[in-house]
């Protein structure tokens, strides 16, 4: 997949610009605030519905402005498509080719974009909402039916509480077994994602760590040990029943997919107590380049690759496996630093480079 051109208008602090991005390998480089990220940011949202910042719409508009606009050519599977994105405090309107797009998956797989920002190391470290977070982006991502279970799920869960809170619970079973159909359906999906995920891992973080530690990545559902939807559904049921008198002492579902973690280890041992700061970072980009192949499977071409602040994220060996790796592949690459970094320029071929400054760019070769 590929951006061929993109105009942003009053999107954050970028009031306008307008750039024909390089077919492989993007620099933009800039002082601290001037609107790197907030570049990758408007890309990002021409593939998705979420930003992988705030999901605050009104934080998206220019301060003082009604609107804001991002307009990309964006090119899959050989065609062109025009993706326009109009950003209002009330809301989003998308259009592709001029035509107004009501559902998600109309957009989905038009512009794929993986990111991988200095925010996504902390995921290590924070709790399991950041890292499950994570997890059901990437899902929906790639398998789109999964957005459909995931918020009915939400959907059951909220009704499920609702009865936990009053004091009429006429109809709880009805909802529980809702809440382990659906449940199942969210993890068995879960599962399938993780496990392909993770045998891709190991080697990407050989190809950016070079060190010998095994990574993997894991998920074990709360309750739940089988990988087959029916024998998921039965196991939720008997996890809900256990749980149903803290249920009803808490007023909410205490345990379930909605709840659950994912594990990262490195040779056997919890990332995050035992994983140095550099480790984290690797393992989180091995992460991300697992995904970005995975996608390229899926949709049978690459995604776009943001990576976001990369002076600040790996040291020099790591940047360069990194850079190494990239260059054998045919992806478009955005990445973002401080400085126009001659190391950088030396391992990317053709490098196009942006100077980033005030919310302006200014092309300054490739
Ligand atoms: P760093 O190197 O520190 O990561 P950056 O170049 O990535 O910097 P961005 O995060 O892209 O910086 O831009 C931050 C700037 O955008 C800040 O100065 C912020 O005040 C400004 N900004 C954010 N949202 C808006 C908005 N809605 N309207 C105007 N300016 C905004
Ligand atoms: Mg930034």
């Amino acid at each position: 997949m590929r951006l061929c051109s993109v105009a942003v208008a009053d999107f954050r602090n970028i009031s306008s610009v307008n750039i024909e991005p390089g077919e492989r390998f993007n620099l933009l480089y800039g002082l601290n605030g001037q609107g790197k990220t907030n570049l990758l940011e408007a890309i990002y949202l021409l593939g998705s519905p979420r930003s992988f910042r705030s999901s605050r719409l009104p934080e998206l508009v220019r301060h003082g402005e009604r609107q804001a606009r991002i307009i990309g050519m964006v090119e899959s599977g050989g065609i062109q498509n025009s993706v326009r994105l109009d950003i209002e405090t009330a809301g989003r309107k998308v259009e592709i080719d001029g035509k107004a797009v009501h559902k998600a998956s109309e957009l989905h797989g038009k512009l794929n974009a993986v990111v991988f920002s200095p925010d996504d190391t902390g995921m290590v470290r924070r709790g399991p909402d950041s890292r499950r977070r994570y997890l059901d982006r990437a899902v929906y991502m790639e398998d789109i039916g999964y957005l459909h279970c995931w918020h009915s799920y939400q959907r059951i869960l909220k009704q499920r509480n609702h009865l936990l809170k009053s004091s009429d619970r006429t109809g709880l079973d009805i909802w529980t077994e809702k809440l382990a159909e659906t449940g199942a359906e969210v993890i068995e999906r879960r599962l399938r994602f993780v496990a392909v995920l993770n045998g891709k891992l190991q080697h990407y973080y050989a190809v950016i760590a070079g060190g010998s530690e095994t990574s993997r990545l894991s998920y074990q559902p709360d309750g739940v040990r089988s990988s087959e939807r029916e024998l998921i559904r039965e196991e939720l049921l008997e996890l809900f029943g256990r749980q149903q008198r803290s249920d009803e002492r808490y007023g909410t579902t205490t345990a379930g997919p909605h709840r659950d973690d994912l594990a990262f280890a490195l040779d056997d041992r919890p990332l995050k107590a035992f994983g140095s700061q550099g480790q984290q970072k690797s393992f989180v980009l091995a992460l991300k380049m697992a995904e970005m192949d995975n996608l390229h499977e899926t949709f049978g071409e690459a995604p776009l690759l943001l990576l976001d602040d990369m002076s600040s994220e790996l040291d020099a060996q790591r940047n360069h496996n990194l850079m190494e790796f990239l260059t054998t592949r045919e992806i478009q690459v955005f990445i973002t630093t401080t400085e126009r970094s001659p190391a950088l320029l030396a391992a990317a071929p053709h490098c196009a480079v942006f100077h980033v400054e005030g919310g302006n760019l200014t092309f300054e070769g490739s």
